[in-house]
């Protein structure tokens, strides 16, 4: 044991400000443990102290009280009590000592609430001559005492001489069962809250002050935050003191004021009564925010879980689906070539249960046997991924053989060891089938293109045979065309005669003729007439065939064409007793066309309705159509009109609807033939549209030009 009079040592300055400071402190406080607790902050923010502790004599108990530590444990805090009396102490001798003393060594019962080994023991007192009202303990700085800690002794001893004068000891007690109390809730590692029942803070521990306080320095974020999480927790305790029983327990979520992030506690608060304080109310906060995220992330992996179990299931569902719904069968065997797996079409083949028939049992062993021999093959090919080839089965039941295309894929482990084989087999039956049929069905083409050909020949033959008929049939029509042409105008000379005379005879040049006679010539007139009409329709056909008839185009308007055929018409006109009408509609162009031909149609339109209308009216009207540069001449008559089945025959060569003797109009029936002929020579076409009993309209178009031939 060792005790010395400590030398103080020179070390740095402490800084003048701090010690302004804390004299400044002392200066307003009235409080001698406030005071000391002050000092002992001060001595660990400014000297190389690590424990210090501030004792006061206490008159009246006879016992030496500690009224503010800093690094001493709860446990010290308890186990101190020192007795004024205890005079061999060697804290009480360090209590009457007139300077600072080096204590080291000391046997663990003396030792003070200090855990260092070694410390300095500062008597208090307001100035040398006085016995000491306290000790200033500091440890942690080695055997020469700190100035800072020496001049705190001196400072600290006047003011404790100074306060307790005035303040009951009684109260220091106190304080130090408060503090005692305080070091106890610091010790605990939730944040421990006092309060009134209005949520008045009493005590806080240094873990929810935390929480609740900030201090001044703190940041605007800060004090923000404490502000907010006070705000929460009267907000928690008010909701919970409502129908609060013994004790309640309730989630709360505050910030942690540092860092921003968010803090979740379980609230445990429970009244309790105090005679002289009335009823306060006890919060403990438990930090249950890693608790939650545990937990979270516990349920988010259940989730992930969950989800991926479905997927499986699924996965496998599908699968199952798909290999039941092929058709063809599938199969999946071990390294041992032993069937694992297989689908509905490969059962009929492969399984044997259910079938009692003998010769069907050995087919299916059959049928195994061949496919356990195609997987051995498989197997001993390991390298490849795919193997085809071509089995023979045969159908257990029907005993039909069944050649199958069977294709098969190896699954590897991820050791890459082989695992399974899945085989597909495909039935060929269709397919052979199908190789026959297409191979009869080429041998039927060869066939038929053989017979195509000389088919072909055939034809070209004949087509030659034809092409010199049809020139041979050309040159014959053209001399027909020829004869017919010369024979017509041989005709015409002696007939004209023959018109010539008895014209004369009728007119009385020869002698009066009697009436009989005058009959007879006139029968031979209009005979001869009809002959000369039929000559010359003949002629013109045989000239339009015979490619005779030359276009001799002039321009002329269709308006004087109407007149000029009305006038050459005009005595069978006054004797029909028809109403004869024209009419151009619209503005109708000249026409740059033979005038000669056009009159001939309009001629025989016009002399055909006079002819085939009993009573009513004829009208011809000429049109223009501006899109197709067509000039349209119709004639329309309110006559017999022509029934449909009729209307193509008009124009053919001698038609006349009514051929037989007894009709009542004359003609050739060579009018509408030559009619259309020539209309196709001038580039035209005539139509016509008629109903039996109202009448019939035929209409000649033409191009406003006609084209050179
Ligand atoms: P035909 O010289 O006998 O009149 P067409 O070739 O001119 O010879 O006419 C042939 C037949 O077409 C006529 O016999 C007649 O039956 C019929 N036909 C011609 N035009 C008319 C018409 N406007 N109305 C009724 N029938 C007609």
């Amino acid at each position: 044991m060792t005790r010395a009079a400590a030398p103080v040592g020179t070390g740095p300055a402490i800084d003048s400000e701090a010690k302004l400071e804390f004299v400044e402190f002392l200066l307003t406080s009235i409080n001698a443990q406030e005071s000391s607790r002050r000092a002992v902050d001060w001595l660990i923010a400014h000297t190389a102290a690590t424990e210090a502790a501030v004792l006061v004599a206490d008159g009246q108990s006879n016992q030496v009280l500690l009224v503010a530590e800093h690094g001493i444990s709860a446990g010290a805090i308890i186990d101190f009590s020192l007795g004024r009396d205890a005079t061999a102490h060697p804290l009480i001798e360090a209590l009457s000592s007139p300077a600072p003393v080096y204590i080291e060594d000391l046997p663990i019962h003396q030792h003070g609430p200090l855990a260092s080994r070694a410390f300095h023991a500062i008597p208090l007192r307001s100035d040398a001559k006085e016995p000491g009202q306290g000790l200033l303990l500091v440890a942690g700085a080695g055997p020469t005492l700190d100035p800072g800690a020496a001049w705190m002794g001196r400072t600290l001893g006047k003011q404790i001489s100074r306060l307790l004068g005035r303040q009951l000891l009684a109260e220091t007690r106190f304080g130090q069962e408060r503090m005692l109390l305080y070091s106890i809730i610091n010790a605990v590692t939730d944040p421990i809250l006092l309060t009134d029942t209005e949520g008045k803070l009493i005590i806080a521990n240094s873990h929810a002050e935390k929480l609740f306080a900030a201090p001044e320095e703190a940041s605007e974020g800060w004090r923000r935050a404490a502000g907010l999480n006070n705000m929460l927790f009267s907000a928690a305790l008010s909701t919970s003191a409502v129908g609060m029983t013994e004790l309640a327990r309730r989630e709360l979520l505050l910030v942690d004021p540092l860092e921003g992030s968010d803090l979740l506690f379980e609230l445990l608060s429970s009244r309790a009564k105090d005679e002289r304080q009335g009823t306060y109310v006890v919060s403990i906060l438990r930090n249950v925010t890693d608790l939650a995220r545990a937990k979270e992330e516990i349920e988010e992996s259940y989730r992930t879980l969950r989800v991926a179990q479905a997927e499986v299931r699924d996965e496998r569902h599908r699968l199952d689906l798909i290999i039941d719904s092929v058709a063809d069968p599938i199969l999946v065997t071990d390294q041992e070539g032993d069937i694992v797996l297989m689908n509905t079409p490969a059962e009929r083949l492969f399984n044997t249960p259910g079938i009692d028939d003998e010769t069907a049992l050995r087919r299916v062993r059959a049928n195994g046997a061949n496919l356990t021999s195609f997987v051995s093959n498989v197997l001993t090919r390991s390298g490849e991924q795919r193997y085809r080839g071509e089995i023979q089965l045969g159908d257990p039941v029907t005993g039909r053989p069944l050649p199958v295309e069977a294709l098969a894929g190896t699954i590897l482990s991820e050791q890459g060891e082989l695992m399974w084989v899945v085989t597909i087999l495909h039935d060929l039956t269709e397919a052979i089938e199908k190789a026959r049929l297409y191979e009869q069905l080429k041998q039927a083409s060869v066939e038929l293109e053989r017979k195509v050909t000389e088919a072909t020949a055939e034809l070209a033959e004949q087509n030659e045979l034809l092409r010199r008929q049809h020139i041979a049939l050309e040159q014959a029509s053209a001399l027909k065309s020829q004869f017919l042409a010369n024979m017509s105008h041989e005709f015409r000379t002696p007939l004209n005669a023959i018109l010539g005379y008895t014209h004369m005879l009728l007119n009385n040049v020869t002698g009066q003729v009697s009436d009989p006679q005058r009959k007879s010539l006139s029968r031979i007139d209009s005979n001869a007439r009809h002959l000369l009409a039929l000559i010359n329709d003949i002629l013109d056909i045989t000239r339009i065939e015979a490619g005779r008839m030359p276009l001799n185009a002039t321009t002329f308007g269709v308006g004087e064409l109407f007149e000029e055929v009305q006038a050459e018409l005009e005595p069978i006109i006054k004797r029909s007793n028809l109403a004869v009408t024209t009419k151009v509609r619209g503005s109708v162009p000249k026409l740059r066309t033979d005038r000669q031909k056009v009159k001939q149609i309009v001629l025989n339109l016009l002399s055909n309705a006079l002819k085939f209308t009993p009573a009513g009216s004829v009208t011809m009207t000429a049109s223009y159509d501006t899109r197709l540069k067509q000039v349209g001449i119709a004639v329309r008559d309110t006559g017999v009109g022509i029934s449909p089945d009729d209307q193509a025959k008009v124009f053919e060569d001698f038609r006349q609807l009514d051929a037989s003797p007894a009709r009542g109009y004359g003609g050739t029936g060579l009018g509408l033939s030559i009619c259309r002929r020539l209309s196709h020579i001038l580039g035209g076409t005539i139509d016509l549209e008629s109903t039996a009993g109202t009448g019939s309209t035929f209409t000649l178009r033409l191009p406003a030009k006609a084209k050179r031939r």
